[in-house]
């Protein structure tokens, strides 16, 4: 089970990034209102989360370690509209065949908390009482250190650490009412308040997105019977001031696709606008209308119908400038 895991983990976990992503998804999962994360060394040397969700029964702790364990996909339906985040059910054993992991949890209708961990070639797990409040923590320590190629794959801490903080970003933007803080190497670097009204969901885009982007962004809100889209642009003549801040997300999720990109800019063309766009915007349609890849670092969606979900983000975008302008 362990080299079945270690392939595995060839596809799930790249760096602490990728590690990271797939633990804060499961607090996602979890229904958790705040997310504590602790980095030290870039991840490389550990990689903590913490969250106050619904905990894990003493009963699944193993199974939570165990390849294909997911319990969040139940039929073949579930598989084709997906909008839990995480339905593969191999991450936490993929992880834990590459690092050491331990994951600590209570219920929240246990009165006790349970720490499970896999250890040797067999990845027998470890069951044991330990003290924790209703949550779960996943610690993850050295990864890589048992596959020697790919630790030397790792950047230095601050580059790793850089893309850590993306991830969060990315995460982050999506999840509105979730507290999330990051500490690296004991020090506070990132707090995001959850974000309840307007004036706090500006506060929260500033601190993910930064100030110059808050600055200049505008709200969207754009729908029909079949789609909808909300979010904000922000423009400037300076391109440093706004466009690292991209995202497109589709039914919560974030992914890379060109269209978005493609409509921002026929959008500012056609206005005869010469500026640089930054964007953070939300797309819901009916699951069965896309194909996300299955791939899980890949972010890649396909649209049914393509043409039609990228004419009615240009209006959206065409109507949001239009009334911007004046
Ligand atoms: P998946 O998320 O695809 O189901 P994972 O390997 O990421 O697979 O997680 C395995 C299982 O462990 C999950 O299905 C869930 O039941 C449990 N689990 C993992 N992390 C958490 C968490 N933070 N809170 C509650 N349950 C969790
Ligand atoms: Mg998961």
């Amino acid at each position: 089970p362990q080299l079945a895991n270690q392939i595995a983990a060839g596809e799930v976990v790249e760096r602490p990034a990728s590690v990271l992503k797939e633990l804060v998804e499961n607090c996602v999962d979890a229904g958790a209102s705040k997310i504590d994360i602790e980095i030290e060394r870039g991840g490389s040397k550990s990689i903590v989360v913490r969250d106050n969700g619904r905990g894990i029964p003493q009963a699944e702790l193993e199974l939570a370690l165990a390849r294909h364990a997911t319990s969040k996909v139940t039929t073949l339906e579930d598989l084709e509209a997906i909008l839990s985040f995480g339905f593969r059910g191999e991450a936490l054993a993929s992880i834990s065949s590459v690092a050491r992991l331990t994951l600590s949890s209570r219920h929240i209708d246990a009165d006790q908390a349970w720490q499970a961990y896999a250890e040797g070639r067999e990845m027998a797990v470890k069951v044991q009482p330990t003290a924790h409040p209703v949550g779960t923590t996943v610690e993850v320590v050295d990864l890589f250190f048992n596959t020697p190629a790919r630790r030397r794959f790792l950047r230095a801490d601050k580059t790793e650490f850089t893309h850590i903080e993306e991830q969060l970003r990315r995460i982050a933007l999506a999840q509105p009412e979730i507290h999330f803080s990051l500490r690296h190497n004991g020090k506070l670097v990132r707090q995001y308040r959850p974000a309840r009204n307007e004036r706090q969901q500006h506060q929260r885009l500033a601190s993910i997105c930064g100030s110059a982007f808050a600055e200049r962004a505008f709200a969207l809100r754009c729908s029909n019977d079949d789609l909808a889209l909300t979010g904000y642009l922000a423009l400037d003549d300076d391109r440093a001031r706004v466009s690292d801040a991209q995202y497109f997300y589709v039914n919560g999720r974030v992914v890379r696709d060109r269209l978005v990109n493609h409509a921002v800019r026929q959008a500012l063309e056609e206005a005869g606008l010469d500026w640089a766009a930054g964007y953070v915007l939300y797309l819901t349609l009916d699951p069965h209308e896309v194909d996300v890849n299955v791939h899980p670092a890949k972010h890649e969606v396909r649209f049914h119908q393509a043409r039609y979900v990228h004419d009615f983000i240009l209006t959206a975008l065409q109507q949001a400038l239009a009334q911007h302008l004046t």
